[in-house]
């Protein structure tokens, strides 16, 4: 125990503030006015929060005040929530002492005339704030639309939120692994393959050392062509091999062996012989566009016939 997480996982306050929470994240998502002034005063608040959940007392944080080990970010906040929230009649403020004598948030009268434009909304934020869950309140790192994080690691909105995610950076690792591994010409002419296959409704399935082209067939991907950081196989699986039958099998290596050698001449016309090359993206050159149309038609004949034989 100790640490901030089990901390705040700890029993009840695991649900703290969950009505104002999901109140303010659906008025946040789809906001009728401007939201400005909402999510400046929420995000000024979570960087006052954050930095008082560091010290739990005044005395600790007037020490690392001394010590300047509090950010100058945390003054800045900390000032601008207080003259964001004295536009109100009541105005509420965050005041250092009473927060430490468990008054997280007090009110003071102020006399002028505020217009207040949020007031429902700046209630949600304050009633976070007391409910100790301000910081539950957070962006989807992938769609950027806010949620209310009930476990303190939720970085995503949904599970599909976070697949997209990691699809978006595996494959942005690959593009970097391609780079680094490869003459500037056999990454640019990767590339291409990549976004032309994409344009072509080849679907890809990303690996740790490998990218896999394909389509889906019955909810079953059938990998048509595989890309390594530097190499390019085409290794059709069994169960498409067997339902292309030997014809249609050898049209298939022919038709691709006539753009990027991926079988040796004398396995070209062999039906049972299946092993292909690892040829180079620069055996792309200048032939991306073939490339892809073959992958293409390959694709279509493997959907069709798969598709018969199940
Ligand atoms: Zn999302």
């Amino acid at each position: 125990m100790g640490n901030k997480q089990s901390h705040w996982l700890d029993s009840k306050k695991h649900f703290g503030g969950q009505k104002p929470g999901l109140a303010l994240v659906k008025w946040l998502n789809d906001p009728p006015t401007s939201p400005k002034f909402v999510e400046d005063l929420l995000s000024h608040a979570q960087l006052v929060s954050q930095g008082l959940a560091e010290y739990p007392s005044l005395h600790q944080l007037n020490v690392a005040r001394k010590k300047k080990k509090l950010a100058p970010e945390f003054w800045d906040s900390y000032q601008k929530v207080n003259e964001m929230l004295a536009t109100f009649t009541y105005a509420p403020q965050i005041d250092l002492h009473d927060f430490y004598d468990g008054e997280r948030v007090s009110l003071t009268l102020v006399t002028e005339q505020p217009i207040a434009l949020y007031s429902v909304q700046v209630r949600w934020v304050l009633q976070l704030i007391e409910q100790r869950a301000i910081l539950k309140i957070r962006r989807c790192e992938e769609c950027e639309s806010w949620f209310f994080a009930q476990f303190a690691h939720r970085k995503f909105r949904k599970t599909s939120c976070q697949i997209k995610h990691f699809a978006g950076s595996e494959k942005f690792k690959e593009k970097r692994r391609i780079r680094a591994k490869n003459p500037p010409e056999f990454a640019q002419l990767a590339e291409t393959l990549r976004s032309q296959l994409r344009s072509a409704g080849i679907k890809a399935r990303g690996f740790p050392s490998c990218i896999n082209y394909g389509i889906e067939v019955d909810g079953d991907f059938i990998t048509l062509l595989s890309v390594s950081a530097t190499n390019m196989w085409f290794p059709l699986p069994q169960r498409a091999v067997r339902a292309l039958g030997d014809e249609r099998f050898v049209a298939c290596k022919q038709k691709i062996n006539n753009v990027v050698a991926f079988y040796r001449p004398e396995d070209v016309s062999e039906p049972t012989k299946t092993n292909t090359l690892g040829p180079r993206f620069g055996a792309l050159d200048g032939k991306v566009e073939a490339f892809v149309e073959a992958v293409t038609e390959i694709a279509e004949t493997v959907r069709g016939a798969v598709t018969e034989a199940s």
